[in-house]
C-alpha cells in the first residue's frame, strides 16, 4: 500500500509534519451494519480488528462518543503483565501478553511494547507468603515469575529505599521479566488503522443514547447522528457500561469510580523496570520521554467526573516519596483521571446477555489495558459465534448468579 511505503516515510520526515495522510477514514454512518461496537477504546478497536481479520466480518462500525482512545485507553499507566493468581485470569492475561509480544508486527504499527519487567514489592511476612504463592501458581500455569530478595530488588531498581529501617521495609518482590509497558495511544491508533484498512467504519463524535430492543433482541442503537440498525450490538464502554446496560433494561454488578494518574517533568533515565507496591500503594515506571508515570488509587465514591479527589493524589505522592526518597525533588507536570468499571471479584465480564444479539465486554476496572489484545480477540470470537470463547467462558455474566466468582483482589490490590 502506498501509504506505508519507505518513500512516503521519507517524504513525511522531510515535510516538517505537514501534509500527513489521515490514518483512517472519517465515514458517514451507514443505515445498517452486521455489528455495531459501542466504544472506541483499545478493547473496542481490537474487537473490530479481530472481527474483520479473523472472522471476515467487515460490515462493522465502531461508535465512539468522543475521539478514539480518549477514554481509559489514553489515560492509563500502561502496565502490562500476566502474573494473576487464579487459573482463569492467568490464562486470559497470558494469552494477551503473548499477543502483545507480536503486536507491532501484526498491526504494522509500533505500539512500543517494552518488556522491561515488573516488580511487585513485599513489605511484610504475609506479603511475601502471598508473593510466593502467586509466583508458584504462575509457574504452574507456564507464566514466568521469580521471587527476589531485597538485594536483588535493589540491583534491579537502585533508587528504591531498601533500608531495613524504612517504615515499610522491602522484604522481597515478585518479578515478571516479560511484563512491562506499551504506548497506550499507539495501541488504539494501531488497531484503528488496521481495522479501517479492513473496511470497518470508525464513527467518532457519535454518542449512543439508547439501545433498541424488540422481542428480547437488540435491533440497533439510537445515536446523536440518528438510528443505526445492527444485527449485533457489542458494548465495550469501560466506566460507562452500566449506563449502556440500563438502556437495554439490564443491570450490571459494576461500580464506576475515578482512578487517577500523574506524570512528572522528564528526567534522565533512572528507572528501567515497573515497580508496584500494594502495601505502600504505589505503581510507577519511567516513560521513553523520561517522565515518571505514577498511578494513584480509586476514589471511594462512584462518579463520572474524570478528575478524582486531591487527597488520593496526595497519598500516591507520599507513597512514591516513601519508596523513592530521591523523587521528592521531582516536579509533577500533570494529573488526570479516568472512570474505571469495577466488578465485585475484580475480574471482567465478557459474553452474551439475556438480550439476544447484545454482548458486553467490561468490568476490567483498574487493570484492563494489559488485556487489550486478548480481550479484543476473545470478544470478537464470542460475538462472531454467539457463544463465549473458551478463555472468556469463566467471565460470563452468569457467574454472579452461580457464585462462581474469580477473586483477583490479591493481584489487583494496587490499582494498575
Ligand atoms: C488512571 C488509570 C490508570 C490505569 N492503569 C492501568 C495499567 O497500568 N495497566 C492496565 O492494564 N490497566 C490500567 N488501567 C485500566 C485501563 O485503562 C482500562 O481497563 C482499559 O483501558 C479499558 O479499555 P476500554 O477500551 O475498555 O475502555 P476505554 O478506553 O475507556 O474506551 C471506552 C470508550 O467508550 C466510549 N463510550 C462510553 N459511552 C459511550 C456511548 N454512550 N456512546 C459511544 N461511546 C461511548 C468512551 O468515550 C470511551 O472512549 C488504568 C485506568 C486508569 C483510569
Amino acid at each position: 500500500m502506498e501509504r506505508y511505503s519507505l518513500l512516503n516515510l521519507l517524504r513525511h520526515a522531510r515535510s516538517h509534519h505537514e501534509n500527513w495522510q489521515p490514518a483512517w477514514r472519517d465515514p458517514e454512518p451507514k443505515p445498517a451494519y452486521d455489528v455495531v461496537i459501542v466504544g472506541g477504546g483499545g478493547h473496542g478497536l481490537a474487537t473490530a480488528y479481530y472481527l474483520a481479520k479473523r472472522h471476515g466480518a467487515t460490515n462493522v462500525a465502531v461508535v465512539e462518543k468522543g475521539w478514539l482512545g480518549g477514554g481509559n485507553t489514553g489515560r492509563n499507566t500502561t502496565i502490562v503483565r500476566s502474573n494473576y493468581l487464579r487459573e482463569e485470569a492467568a490464562h486470559l492475561y497470558e494469552f494477551a501478553l503473548k499477543l502483545w509480544e507480536g503486536l507491532s508486527v501484526e498491526l504494522n504499527f509500533n505500539v512500543m511494547f517494552s518488556p522491561r519487567g515488573v516488580l511487585n514489592l513485599g513489605h511484610s511476612l504475609q506479603d511475601m507468603r502471598d508473593i510466593e504463592r502467586r509466583v508458584n501458581a504462575n509457574r504452574l500455569n507456564g507464566i514466568d515469575g521469580e521471587v527476589l530478595t531485597p538485594a536483588e530488588v535493589q540491583a534491579k531498581a537502585p533508587l528504591i529505599n531498601c533500608s531495613p529501617t524504612a517504615r515499610y521495609p522491602v522484604l522481597g518482590a515478585s518479578w515478571q521479566p516479560r511484563g512491562g509497558v506499551a504506548r497506550h495511544d499507539a495501541v488504539a491508533w494501531g488497531y484503528a488503522r488496521a481495522a479501517d484498512a479492513l473496511g470497518v467504519d470508525l464513527l467518532q463524535h457519535t454518542e449512543v443514547v439508547d439501545i433498541r430492543v424488540e422481542g428480547g433482541r437488540a435491533k440497533g442503537v439510537e445515536t446523536s447522528r440518528g438510528f443505526i440498525k445492527a444485527d449485533k450490538v457489542a458494548c465495550v464502554a469501560a466506566g460507562h457500561s452500566s449506563l449502556l446496560a440500563a438502556m437495554a433494561g439490564l443491570r450490571l454488578p459494576i461500580e464506576s469510580r475515578p482512578l487517577q494518574a500523574l506524570a512528572s517533568e522528564p528526567l534522565k533515565p533512572c528507572l528501567d523496570t515497573v515497580v508496584m507496591s500494594n502495601a505502600v500503594h504505589c505503581y510507577i515506571s519511567q516513560s521513553d520521554k523520561g517522565d515518571l508515570v505514577i498511578g494513584a488509587g480509586t476514589d471511594a465514591y462512584n462518579g463520572y467526573g474524570q478528575r478524582g479527589s486531591f487527597h488520593v493524589l496526595e497519598h500516591a505522592i507520599q507513597a512514591v516519596c516513601e519508596l523513592f526518597p530521591a523523587f521528592s525533588r521531582v516536579r509533577m507536570n500533570r494529573q488526570w483521571g479516568g472512570i474505571v468499571d469495577i466488578c465485585p471479584d475484580a475480574c471482567p465480564i465478557i459474553g452474551t446477555t439475556p438480550v439476544r444479539g447484545l454482548y458486553f465486554n467490561c468490568g476490567w476496572g483498574t487493570g484492563g489495558f494489559k488485556s487489550t489484545p486478548g480481550s479484543g480477540y476473545v470478544f470478537a470470537d464470542t460475538v462472531a459465534n454467539d457463544r463465549p470463547h473458551p478463555l472468556a467462558a469463566p467471565f460470563a455474566l452468569e457467574r454472579f448468579h452461580t457464585g462462581a466468582l474469580i477473586d483477583e483482589h490479591g493481584a489487583a490490590g494496587v490499582a494498575h
